[in-house]
């Protein structure tokens, strides 16, 4: 049987410990083979001639990329979780204890459990390749570091730097750690063996000559962390930018902040108990259990995604407006040669601006160089006509969302490109297949619906229209992931997925601002159920000229339960109310700020005088179950017309699209955690007091009554 870990002789007094899981592309941390590992520790302790043990992979780029999630999926007890760290760290701890030197040799991913094995060694040495990333990522599957990484990683870099890590889930690339003192040397990957050969000398000639380093610099940082007042400090801020980022809504950070701070200063052993009784406290939490499902959900849908059947080098885009230039600057971003085409020179420059607007960002972070930039601009052709377009492999159609238009511009567009170039629209809702009839070959087109804003936002749905091709879905769909971005395969429906979902949530809160909720009341109580904005705040951000049109499409496809409420027809006539790209809407944006509209709330009162409604009292409890049972209902009408595979994959697309809150795992998880027939009766009430609008979907029905799960 082919073993994960293995001992071998190297050199010398030079051992290796080699890691390389079998049929597997990455090393990972699991029962078995902490089992094999101990055995091999035990091999090691009885051999004399080992003068330093290197700890390395045999994998390539990866070193090791965390536990095994599958085992931390599954826990549903304490006691479990506690059995789990402290088996893993008392194997850990061996290492530590070996009579010699250990030295982790990290070239390519070391994550969570790999980077706390790493931290049990003695020395680490790192490499400077793009793929040598070093992170504790577990608060981001709502645990915490189980092995260690929350007691040594303070006491090897200081409180500081560790917490940055510990609490963001952050990585940091080779030279980075290097600075940090994560590790002791950094080699180029070509000169790892000469460098680190020339490393193990210095061990066995002279080991304080390597750890001298690590020493905590700086006065500033000496006095902060080497007295309790000035660490009391230290824990005092990061609570408060925990509690700023999470809104209370992920106990992992917390909690590790919790256990650094309680045990920074106590003997090794205690703190690691501490650290594996946290560990086994929030393992078995809902909220963890919901973002690990999301990971196994983000890893499914990237090992969908096949390799690009034919290179994309070059992409033309028809638009350059809102979308268009910042999908233009994706392409460009990514080193694709971009052919940006508009009809007007004046319009051709916004695309420019935009595209330039989003290298801005890179720039502040100063993670691009103006020098960078402008030579990836320099790549970016803007043109009135349709010169190169025969070459390119792909050309998105991004021009205003009007179907005779569209139809115009694809019949035109078809004679400028060659025979297998893709043609994609980035139709919001409007139906692909409608817009196919333009085409004579209709096999090739496809949507590619990006999301605004473009560089900000993950998602992008990839719609089959009746005639696309397979073999079209599955190049955009890899073309995608290729890009960086989320890609998830929705079908031809007006809205797809996303924004069918989206608009009866914000098509409620209309409603309740009608019946009394103040507009404060309404985004409050959506942002504390954790979205990243109101629904009346993202109203402004789509702009109500374009949520009045979309919506309208949906009233005319779907009928009365996407009936726009009326209000937002009152809105919608004062031509200056747009939202946030007028500065004006429900709120009034002033440079930083936003404050609310006194307009609206005037409009409000002649609308209710007018129709005479008497505003009530509404509780925030209201306003959340109704914004978001809307949604829930959407969610799995869109399953039961298989719009989307599965739940999970609905979950997911609707937390990358919409910002639903990652904790509560997506809106069909959320229903399943309520319970279907909780959902179902909720709505049913709601049908009684308000209307059609909320009636509960033939597939919702039947799952309230077996409270079957809809991934089964
Ligand atoms: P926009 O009005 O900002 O830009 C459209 C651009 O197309 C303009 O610059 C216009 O001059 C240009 N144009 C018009 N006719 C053209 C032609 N024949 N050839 C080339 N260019 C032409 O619109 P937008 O907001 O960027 O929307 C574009 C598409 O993207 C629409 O289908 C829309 O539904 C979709 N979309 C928009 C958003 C959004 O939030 N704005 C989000 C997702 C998808």
């Amino acid at each position: 049987m082919t073993r994960a870990v293995t001992l071998n002789h190297t050199k010398g007094q030079v051992y290796s410990l080699v890691f390389d899981l079998p049929d597997e592309k990455v090393n990972k941390l699991s029962s078995m083979v902490f089992v094999e590992l101990e055995q091999v520790l035990d091999q090691a302790i009885l051999k004399d001639d080992i003068g330093v043990l290197l700890i390395r992979s045999g994998k390539k780029n990866n070193f090791i990329a965390g536990a095994d999630i599958n085992e931390i999926k599954d826990i549903r007890d304490s006691s479990k979780a506690f059995e789990l760290a402290e088996g893993g760290k008392q194997i850990l701890r061996k290492i530590e204890r070996l009579p010699f030197p250990t030295v982790a040799v990290i070239d390519g991913t070391c994550m969570g459990g790999g980077l706390e094995l790493a931290l049990a060694c003695t020395y680490r040495v790192v490499t400077d390749d793009p793929s040598t990333k070093l992170a504790l990522p577990e608060v981001n599957l709502g645990i915490i570091p189980g092995l260690g990484g929350t007691q040594r990683l303070p006491r090897l870099v200081g409180i500081q730097k560790a917490l940055d890590l510990i609490l963001t889930g952050r990585s940091v690339n080779g030279k980075k750690a290097l600075r940090m003192h994560l590790a002791d040397a950094l080699f180029h990957r070509e000169y790892l063996d000469t460098g680190l050969m020339g490393f193990v000398d210095k061990i066995l000639s002279n080991p304080k000559s390597v750890t001298s380093k690590r020493q905590l610099q700086g006065t500033k940082n000496l006095m902060l962390e080497k007295n309790p007042m000035g660490r009391s400090l230290i824990f005092k801020t990061a609570a408060k930018n925990v509690i700023e980022k999470t809104k209370n809504h992920y106990p992992a950070p917390l909690l590790a902040l919790d256990v650094v701070k309680k045990n920074y200063t106590r003997s090794l052993d205690r703190a690691l108990l501490e650290e594996s009784k946290a560990f086994a406290d929030i393992a078995p939490s809902q909220v963890s259990k919901n973002l690990i499902k999301l990971f196994f959900t983000s890893q499914k849908v990237k090992s969908l995604g096949k390799h690009l059947v034919r290179p994309v080098k070059q992409v033309g885009i028809l638009g350059a407006g809102i979308m268009g230039g910042l999908i233009g600057w994706l392409f460009n971003y990514k080193e694709i040669s971009v052919l940006l085409k508009d009809i007007s020179w004046d319009a051709l420059s916004k695309g420019f601006q935009s595209c330039r607007k989003a290298y801005n960002y890179f720039l502040k972070k100063r993670k691009m160089s103006r020098r960078e930039v402008e030579l990836k601009m320099l790549k970016m052709t803007g043109q009135v006509d349709y010169i190169g377009f025969k070459q390119c492999d792909l050309v998105i159609e991004a021009v205003p969302e009007n179907l005779d238009l569209k139809k115009k511009v694809l019949a035109d567009l078809e004679d400028h490109v060659a025979e297998d170039t893709i043609i994609a629209t980035n139709t919001s809702s409007l139906s692909v297949s409608d817009m196919a009839v333009a085409l004579k070959n209709p096999e090739r087109f496809v949507g590619m619906h990006f999301f605004n804003p473009v560089n900000r936002m993950p998602l992008v749905e990839v719609v089959a229209g009746n005639d696309t091709a397979k073999e079209v879905v599955d190049q955009v769909y890899a073309l995608v992931l290729k890009l960086g971005k989320t890609p998830v395969v929705v079908k031809d429906c007006p809205g797809f997925l996303v924004n069918r979902i989206l608009l009866p949530y914000m098509n409620e809160a209309a409603h309740l601002l009608v019946e009394g909720a103040s507009i404060k009341q309404i985004d409050d109580a959506l942002e504390a159920f954790g979205m990243p904005m109101g629904p009346l705040a993202l109203l402004d951000e789509v702009g109500h000229d374009t949520a009045v049109k979309v919506s309208t499409v949906f009233e005319n496809h779907y009928g009365e339960r996407m009936k726009t409420a009326a209000i937002l027809h009152t809105f919608r006539r004062e031509p200056d109310l747009l939202g946030k790209k007028s500065k004006k809407g429900i709120y009034i944006y002033k440079k930083d700020k936003k404050e609310i509209n006194g307009k609206i709330q005037e409009m409000l009162n002649q609308y209710r005088l007018a129709h005479s409604v008497t505003p009530r009292k509404i509780s925030s409890q209201e306003i959340i179950d109704r914004c978001i049972m809307a949604m829930i209902n959407e969610s799995v009408r869109c399953l039961q017309e298989g719009v989307v595979e599965n739940g999970d994959i609905l979950d997911f697309a609707i937390i990358n699209g919409t910002g639903f809150p990652p904790f509560r795992g997506g809106p069909i998880n959320y229903a399943e955690e309520l319970g279907f027939d909780r959902v179902c009766e909720r709505l049913e009430e709601y049908v009684s007091s308000l209307g059609v609008r909320f009636k509960p979907c033939e597939l919702l029905c039947e799952l309230s009554k077996s409270n079957a799960s809809v991934n089964i």
